[in-house]
């Protein structure tokens, strides 16, 4: 029909390396508009061409299966799904749908969280390689419902017994739970993870999902303490909608999970009081007496924090306007001022509830572990708080845009870097992609000395005058020149204007960021006075006595910095990703009103810029799908050729290329390599298997 709108026209491509003009990034941005709007929320990067060929491809996939997966040094672009935040329930995350995607290629439906864990799923049991699925993107744009769908999916698909089942339905128990006491209410997403949340989920000879060992699972216990801060301190009297523990659903849900993890009813109660102390503990206030001391206002909230802490009244109460000082070995009490009062309730809440989730955790995993089995293979799950970019940003802003700098870097290394320097290596001649490395932003950061990091720790241990604004001088020598970093007095007339005397800005890969120095110190610092310490570690309750145990007491090292133990968590994070096979589910939000019809082309431009998308496609296009070395191809495909068979004594790499004139190859379409030969489009090889067949 003349002039109708062909599918095409109307839901775009779902295959991104399909788009005719893949350099444009109005035309991918257009493509994922016109999919949104239609409710197709999922688009894929892959090497298929034309639709016709899918089917050879699965064909020809499922031949030469074995073989591409023997060769294991094979560096392939691990699949990329992009997702857009629907804002709405869709109806694709049944049972049904569930089963559709079981066994099935990757190209051979339509682009599907599904798809991606399927295929990890399929990957690693075929291969006995360990894989991650890395979720990133900014918050409120996904990452958690789609760590949930996958989660939930390979749950059903892998095999089950007895045993089995009853490890997967805790580890799904797990996530309520950890999610209850992980997330908290923001800005940007009213169920924000707080909490980096890895989760391996290992699985036997016969591929079904475990998660062990507290190694394995690696949650940053920084961001933890940060939660109670949200919970009890930002919204402000509002502590019924503080967290989604008090929602009266979930906290029955919650309830119930912990109790299928064998949680004893006394640990249970306990967790809640905790929760609960920490949120009344966000109500205590001070006055200032006439000697300029701090005094609680209303002490019968005291009385109640300790009675839910099981700790005692008077105890608690001193020690959150006192402290004990020793000067020639005799012990003093040394009144606080309200300011210092403030700061000892507020490192109290934060001591408390960090300590409780890693007590959670902890608890989770012996409660998940399961010892018994021989092999495991993992798949990793990776959904951490994403990007983020607010008003006002702090300490807590620049430790999750570190993160995501260091995921950035990640994606890059495993991605852009590898595929190049393979082409490099093969000695194959190709145009080379620019892509901008964020090495250089995680420099700034965390490197030894002279990163951000280690300024502020210095300054954190440096006695005397050492406050915010000493930082921020500190950090105008030590960086000031570095192309990623500005401040007021750095910059020229135009940027004064845009930043304020307690500020510096980063260029962060993603957007600048400008962040206030205050509350950097005592932030890094988190310091709990010891008064505090002993009044707890005396407590009535197994999981408070545990959390703050009087062994700790006794030593005297300066307890890490959060910055630093932040930066080590990450590292060994990075390091257990780097030994994986990557998928990636690169989530984008639609618009900041969380509104299901609105696509703001704008923000999901800015997001597509910083996901890297646009190069990552371009490697794609530009790079070879397949690579196989010339021994294995050749093997498989000598007899297609009078020249290499039944005969052929030559060398593997002068075998290939007799065969591939022979097969009609088009110059563009392969390259032979020093080791291995690359191949652009599967189609050329559907061709060669198709002929193999007759
Ligand atoms: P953060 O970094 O803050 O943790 P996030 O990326 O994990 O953010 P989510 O919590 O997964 O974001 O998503 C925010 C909200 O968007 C969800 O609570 C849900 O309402 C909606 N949402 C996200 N993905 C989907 C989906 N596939 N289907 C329906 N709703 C969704
Ligand atoms: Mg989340």
């Amino acid at each position: 029909m003349e002039g109708a709108l062909t599918a095409r026209d109307r839901v775009g491509v779902q295959d991104l390396v399909l788009l005719e003009d893949y350099q444009s990034e109005t035309a991918f941005l257009n493509n994922i508009k016109k999919r949104f709007k239609e409710k197709l929320i999922y688009v894929s990067f892959t090497y298929g061409q034309k639709k016709t060929f899918l089917l050879f491809l699965v064909i020809a996939l499922k031949i030469i299966y074995s073989e591409l997966y023997s060769n294991k040094k094979t560096t392939y672009i691990g699949s990329v799904l992009v997702s857009v935040n629907p804002y709405q329930q869709l109806g694709f995350y049944t049972p049904y749908h569930m089963e559709k995607y079981q066994g099935v290629n990757f190209y051979e439906m339509p682009p599907h969280v599904y798809a991606i864990a399927d295929n990890t799923y399929r990957s690693m049991r075929n291969e006995s390689s360990n894989q991650c699925i890395l979720i990133s993107g900014e918050s409120g744009s996904g990452k958690t419902e789609a760590s949930k769908y996958i989660l939930q999916y390979l749950s059903v698909c892998s095999a089950s017994n007895e045993q089995v089942e009853y490890i997967k339905s805790r580890l799904l128990q797990s996530n309520p739970v950890l999610e209850a006491f992980g997330n908290a209410k923001t800005h940007r997403n009213d169920n924000s993870s707080r909490f980096g949340k890895y989760m391996d989920i290992e699985f036997d000879y016969r591929g079904a999902p475990l998660l062990e060992g507290a190694d394995d699972v690696l949650l940053s216990r920084l961001m933890l303490t940060k939660s109670p801060d949200k919970y009890a301190y930002t919204n402000q009297g509002k502590c019924a909608k503080v967290s989604s523990i008090c929602d009266r659903r979930d906290f029955v849900a919650v309830q119930k999970a912990l109790k299928v993890l064998d949680f004893s009813p006394k640990n249970i109660d306990e967790l809640f009081c905790i929760v609960a102390s920490v949120l009344h503990l966000g109500n205590v206030t001070f006055t200032q007496n006439e000697d300029g001391h701090a005094v609680v206002e209303r002490q019968h909230e005291i009385q109640k924090i300790a009675n839910l802490l099981g700790c005692q009244y008077e105890q608690l109460l001193q020690a959150l306007t006192h402290r004990t000082i020793e000067a020639n070995k005799e012990k003093m009490q040394s009144p606080l001022t309200v300011e210092q009062a403030l700061y000892a309730r507020d490192a109290l809440s934060k001591a408390i509830y960090g300590r409780m989730f890693d007590w959670l955790v902890s608890n989770l995993n012996r409660s998940l572990t399961n010892k018994d089995l021989m092999r495991k293979n993992v798949i990793g799950l990776l959904d951490i708080y994403g990007f983020e970019i607010f008003k006002s940003n702090s300490f807590e802003q620049f430790c999750i845009n570190f993160c995501n700098e260091k995921l950035q870097q990640l994606f890059i290394e495993l991605t852009l870097k590898q595929e190049q320097e393979e082409y490099r290596a093969e000695g194959i001649e190709w145009e080379p992609v620019e892509y901008f490395n964020n090495k250089i932003i995680c420099d700034l950061v965390e490197e030894r000395h002279q990163g951000i990091i280690d300024i502020l720790d210095e300054e954190c241990l440096r006695p005397g005058d050492a406050s915010d604004n000493t930082f921020l001088t500190k950090m105008e020598e030590t960086v000031g020149k570095h192309p990623h970093f500005i401040t007021h007095a750095l910059g020229n007339s135009k940027l004064r204007k845009t930043i304020g005397y307690e500020e510096f800005r980063l260029v962060h890969y993603a957007g600048e960021v400008t962040y206030s120095v205050k509350g950097f110190l005592d932030k890094n610092n988190d310091l709990l006075y010891r008064d505090l310490k002993v009044a707890m570690s005396e407590s009535k309750h197994d999981i408070i006595k545990q959390a703050f145990p009087v062994t700790e007491l006794a030593r005297l090292k300066r307890p890490e910095t959060v910055g630093s133990q932040f930066r080590t968590s990450l590292n060994r994070l990075m390091d257990i990703l780097m030994s994986k096979e990557p998928s990636y589910v690169r989530c984008i939000k639609p618009n900041d009103a969380k509104m299901s019809d609105r696509f703001d082309e704008t923000l999901v431009r800015h997001q597509v810029k910083y996901l890297g998308l646009m190069e990552n496609l371009r490697v794609r296009r530009a790079g070879f799908a397949y690579r196989r070395t010339h021994e294995i191809f050749l093997n498989r495909y000598k007899s297609l050729c009078p020249s290499t068979w039944p005969h052929y004594d030559g060398s593997p790499r002068k075998g290939v290329d007799v065969l591939c004139k022979y097969l009609d190859y088009k110059e563009g379409e392969y390259r032979l390599g020093k080791t291995k030969v690359f191949i652009r489009f599967p189609r050329t090889l559907f061709a060669t298997e198709d002929a193999f067949q007759i």
